[in-house]
């Protein structure tokens, strides 16, 4: 900022001219720890606009900084006098980047956009590492490697907590050998958490491996890296659905002339080992991408101990103890369970039951949102006898008529509903791979109890942040204390400016996959590079996976009507039935499409909902063209891919106003 005539005389004025010497070497001494001490020190006056844009630039940067307001100190002017000697700059914002005197708001404007400011931030060496990211799931891989990609030294610390039924996952134990040529890319698992070994290729597995650099083959074990989605979540519960799918498509396959003789039967044992030995080998190309990257991994669970230093503690309970100048949480979220006799004991949650030694059989699912219906899903779909216990509504928050539609073709394939019951107590009655389970449930609408047998209890009930036993409270990042849940800025930045958070720990952020990895990438970005953007959370589309899958991007009918009011909405609708569904005889008035779109924005699509086969692949598409602003009238102006699911969006014509019937009365 240019001083003006009358400032500048006061910045010598009587009262900084009867410093001491003494007084003086003082001032110059703290300054000097200011700027030595600190990554980024900004010199600045509260009021000052130029200081205020400096401030925005290193925030926006995600940046942490120090500031000194000199017309906040009482001796500002002497500050001000031996900032001048110190840097010969008289005016302020005055700024220095690792000890590096950068100039005023201009200069520092202009290092940023000629990559200086950059190189500058990237120069810290007071830690061991630039970045330490605590979990190694969706969101803390992605972060790490991104960070790694742009020069960062970057460690990853990862570590599974046993379930309380004792599951752990991702294990892999791999002989890594050389061969000839092509032949060279050669691993073989050996044994891995599935408990069965196995010898699969590497070219079998599909992965990319760099040639063993040794003449003698190299034993390799990988420690349960990926997290949730990888080893408990969306990729064994989407083979699992298509286990599911495939045996709903033998029944078709006779409508269309597939003659077979032998009874038909599901094994789990093999299902299991088939989709744990893929997760094996994802969990060792993981490892393998980071050595690649030189990511550091440590298979050690991590806690704060200080401001930039934590404690990593193994398996063994050895503690090592490594500092950063910045840190991403990216810990997620573990099963809840139900505080009620027998839960720990005897029920089991999604951590445990993709990699079931045995079939469940007679299965209690409770709860009744993703995960919940989900399972149930597909554990009917696989032969199974189930019943989901639903304590109010099915998949609270999503629309609730497709939330109803869903429900209803579970029912149709098999699943039972209880409604308005929650568990009390669960006994076991009978030892056994599945043994039995007496389930004592309570009415939620009334004092109606119920009792029933089950081998196998799968609490499905929600998930809790893995936040409360990591430190948080020792260097004061603020969690809400009810959810556990991480409250960050709109650059992920938690209330502790050098600690970052993502992924499921996030307060108020969908909890998927996609959306972890898109916040690690562009907060890495954004830190080590000259990024500025920021994740987008609007218009996240999502597919729950049940026997017809739902998929869904935008608003739900009840929030559209909240946001836009009913008045200002018009909804397009249809029944349809699958061209695959006609030959093979199943139902045409179940699939169902549904977009909301905003009157007064020229019919802009605000939601966009369909129940069909296929979902996520169809709704993927879709949520790209929400994203670019979709309308009906582009909707109607797009031709489409016949015969297919999704073309149903192009020739949408009933209102939901109208009351028009929709039911299909022919192809
Ligand atoms: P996570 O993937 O959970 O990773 C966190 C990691 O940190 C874990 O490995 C954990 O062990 C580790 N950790 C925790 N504390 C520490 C510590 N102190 N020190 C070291 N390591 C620690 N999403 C979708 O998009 N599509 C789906 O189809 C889908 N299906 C799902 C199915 C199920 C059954 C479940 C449970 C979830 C599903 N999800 C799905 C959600 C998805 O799995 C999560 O949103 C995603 O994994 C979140 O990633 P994250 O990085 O935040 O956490
Ligand atoms: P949710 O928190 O979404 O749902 C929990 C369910 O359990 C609700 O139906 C809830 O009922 C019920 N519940 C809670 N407490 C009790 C109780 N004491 N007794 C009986 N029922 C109870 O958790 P989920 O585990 O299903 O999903 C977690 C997250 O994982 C999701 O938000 C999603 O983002 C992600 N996920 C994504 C998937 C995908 O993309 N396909 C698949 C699976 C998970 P109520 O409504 O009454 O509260």
């Amino acid at each position: 900022m240019s001083s003006p005539p009358g400032r500048r005389a006061r910045l010598s004025s009587p009262g900084t001219s009867r410093q001491t010497p003494d007084a003086r070497e003082e001032v110059r001494h703290r300054l000097k720890d200011l700027i030595e001490g600190n990554r980024v020190m900004i010199f600045s006056k509260s009021y000052c606009p130029h200081s205020t844009r400096v401030k925005e630039l290193f925030s926006s940067l995600g940046v942490d900084y120090n500031i000194l307001e000199l017309d906040q100190v009482d001796d500002g002017a002497s500050v001000q006098e031996v900032l001048t000697e110190i840097s010969n700059q008289k005016t302020v914002p005055n700024i220095f980047v690792n000890k590096v005197h950068v100039g005023g708001c201009d200069r520092t404007f202009q290092a940023h956009k000629n990559g200086l400011l950059q190189k500058l931030l990237q120069e810290d060496s007071a830690h061991d590492y630039d970045l330490i990211v605590i979990g190694g799931g969706s969101g803390g891989l992605s972060c790490a490697k991104e960070a790694a990609n742009l020069g960062k030294k970057v460690m990853v610390l990862d570590f599974v907590v046993p379930s309380p039924r004792g599951s752990s996952w991702g294990w892999a134990l791999s002989v890594w050998s050389r061969g000839q040529g092509r032949e060279a890319r050669v691993l073989t698992l050996l044994a891995s958490s599935s408990g069965r070994p196995h010898m699969v290729d590497a070219t079998v597995l599909g992965l990319t491996l760099a040639p063993c650099p040794f003449s003698w083959p190299l034993l390799l074990l990988t420690l349960g890296l990926g997290g949730t989605c990888v080893n408990v979540g969306c990729i064994p519960k989407k083979l699992m659905h298509q286990a599911a799918l495939l045996g709903q498509a033998l029944q078709d396959s006779r409508k269309f002339g597939w003659e077979y003789n032998q009874q038909v039967r599901h094994n789990w044992e093999a299902m299991t080992e088939a989709i744990q030995n893929h997760i094996s080998s994802l969990n060792w190309s993981y490892r393998l991408t980071l050595r690649e990257k030189g990511v550091a991994y440590v298979n050690s669970y991590g806690e704060f101990v200080e401001l930039h230093k934590i404690k990593a503690t193994n398996k063994k309970g050895q503690e090592t103890f490594y500092t950063a100048s910045k840190f991403v949480i990216a810990t997620g979220e573990r099963p809840r369970y139900l505080g009620i006799q027998g839960d720990k004991e005897y029920c089991i949650t999604s951590d445990d039951l993709f990699s079931l030694r045995y079939c469940p059989g007679r299965t209690l699912v409770v709860g009744a949102s993703y995960v919940g219906l989900e399972c149930a899903g597909f554990l009917a779909g696989l032969g199974l006898d189930v019943t989901v216990m639903v304590r109010s509504v099915l998949l609270r928050g999503f629309d609730q008529e497709m939330a109803e539609k869903v429900g209803s073709y579970l029912e149709q394939h098999g699943v039972k509903f209880q409604r308005k019951f929650t568990p009390v107590s669960v006994q076991q009655v009978e030892k056994g791979s599945p043994g039995k389970l007496k389930v004592v449930a309570k009415s939620t609408a009334g004092p109606e109890t119920v009792e029933e047998v089950y081998n196998t209890v799968l609490l499905a009930i929600g998930r809790e942040s893995c936040t409360r036993k990591i430190g948080l409270e020792k260097i004061g990042v603020k969690i809400n204390e009810k959810t556990g849940k991480i409250p960050v800025n709109d650059v992920e930045q938690t209330n502790v400016p050098h600690v970052y958070a993502i992924g499921d720990v996030l307060e108020g952020k969908p909890e998927l996959t996609p959306v972890a990895i898109q916040a690690g990438k562009l907060l890495a970005r954004r830190l080590f590079g000259a990024s500025l953007e920021k994740c987008d959370y609007i218009n996240v589309p999502t597919t729950v996976f049940t026997p017809l899958e739902y998929g869904c991007c935008g608003l739900s009918e009840e929030k559209a009507i909240e946001v836009y009011k009913k008045e200002n909405l018009e909804v397009y609708h249809t029944l349809f039935w699958p061209l695959e569904w006609t030959v093979a005889g199943r139902d045409n008035n179940t699939c169902y499409a549904k977009i909301i779109c905003n009157k007064f924005d020229n019919e802009r699509v605000v939601g966009f909902h369909l129940l069909g086969p296929n979902a996520g692949e169809i709704t993927q598409g879709f949520a790209a063209a929400m994203k670019c602003g979709l309308t009906k009238q582009l909707l109607n102006d797009t031709i489409g891919i016949h015969p297919t699911c999704g073309e149903v969006f192009t020739t949408l014509e009933i209102t939901k106003s109208s009351g028009l019937d929709i039911t299909q009365k022919g192809c």
